[in-house]
């Protein structure tokens, strides 16, 4: 109801279904660090009654006039982005999640910690037959924010590949990572993790907070991904790129980055960010998580103890990402 106060069961009237929306009875819905972030505010872009939750595994539900492709019973997932314009330059090459103009499923809509939740169609997409239903909610937008750097930068068998944080995201990335052919580094600063973060396919770990640690994998790597939500320091990490590697930020770092411009240009290194992935990209990333067997390690709380579900994902000690249940 207000920022950073504790969820409260809310009602609100949804008004008739849009001839392009989809309305879906919610099975599961994951627990992401944004929902954490968008109800303390911290992005200054929350609207009040906020409902949070955008990894949501359901059964549509109903279907508008202009719908074409999803049927009522079938069971679909949604993430981050509930509509695109579908005309901008974006939209028509396949980069939906680019889109200026892109609705987020918990910016001015209410989202998935819900019994219903409702987005446009072209933003929803069929789970392929066999995927665990339970697990499933963490790929719609832990799973595709990481899975969709590896297309997008064309991250090849033989590269070698470091995660840092391995919360949410960070443990889904590790299992793509490994099932891509790449050559695995966790970096983590739990202690407790590094074991774990070795099962899920990471190679080696290393402490995310220990300079000489990070000082001795200079030149090591072909590509970063962060996924922490805090200032490291990334001159380190930079330097621990191989010529030409890249350091790619989808943790949403508030503080600026205060990087030495020579590391950049005297290996030629890249630094990027990205948003999700378009729904062509979900597809694929289920499909692959379908193949390889790939799972979001998952603890699952009732709906009605989401309270108790946030104080944990607060404490640190998730392992790696909470599901609410409606079932
Ligand atoms: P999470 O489950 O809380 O994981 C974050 C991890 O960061 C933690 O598990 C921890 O890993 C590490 N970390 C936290 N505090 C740290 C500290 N003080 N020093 C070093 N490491 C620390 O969160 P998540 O759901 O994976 O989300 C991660 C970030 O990605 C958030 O900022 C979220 O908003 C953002 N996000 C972005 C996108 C996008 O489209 N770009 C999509 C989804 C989420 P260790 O215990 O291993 O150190
Ligand atoms: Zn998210």
């Amino acid at each position: 109801m207000q920022a950073g106060g504790p969820l409260e069961p809310f009602s609100y009237d949804a008004g008739d279904l849009s001839p392009s929306e989809v309305e879906i009875d919610v099975a599961y819905c994951g627990i992401c660090h944004s929902d954490l972030s968008m109800i303390d505010d911290e992005w200054g872009m929350s609207q009040f009654p906020l409902v949070g939750g955008h990894e949501v595994i359901g059964t549509v539900a109903a279907v508008g006039s202009n719908v074409q492709g999803l049927q009522e019973g079938m069971t679909v997932g949604l993430g981050w982005h509930s509509a695109y314009c579908g005309q901008c330059a974006s939209c028509r090459e396949g980069d939906q999640n680019l889109c200026s103009t892109a609705e987020g499923t918990i910016v001015a809509r209410h989202g998935g910690f819900a019994d219903k939740v409702r987005a446009d169609a072209a933003s929803i997409v069929v789970i392929p037959e066999g995927l665990d239903l339970e697990s499933a909610g963490p790929l719609f937008c832990g799973g595709i924010t990481v899975f969709n750097p590896l297309v997008q930068f064309g991250v090849k068998s033989t590269d070698k590949v470091a995660v840092i944080g391995i919360g949410g995201l960070g443990h889904i990335a590790l299992q793509f990572l490994n099932a891509w052919g790449c050559e695995v580094t966790a970096f983590t600063s739990s202690e407790s993790k590094r074991q774990e973060a070795l099962e899920m396919g990471a190679h080696k770990t290393l402490n995310s907070r220990d300079p000489q640690e990070i000082e001795a994998a200079a030149g090591s790597f072909d590509f970063i991904i962060s996924t922490v939500n805090v200032k490291l320091d990334w001159n380190l990490y930079l330097n621990t790129l191989k010529p030409k590697g890249r350091l790619h930020f989808v943790g949403a770092t508030l503080e600026p980055l205060d990087l030495g411009v020579f590391s950049l240009i005297m290996a030629q290194r890249s630094v990027s960010g990205s948003p999700v992935g378009s729904p062509a990209t979900i597809a694929k990333m289920l499909e692959f998580a379908k193949q390889h067997d790939i799972k979001p390690r998952i603890e699952v709380f009732p709906m009605s103890e989401i309270n108790a579900a946030f104080d944990r994902l607060k404490s640190g000690k998730a392992r790696y990402r909470i599901v609410l249940s409606n079932r």
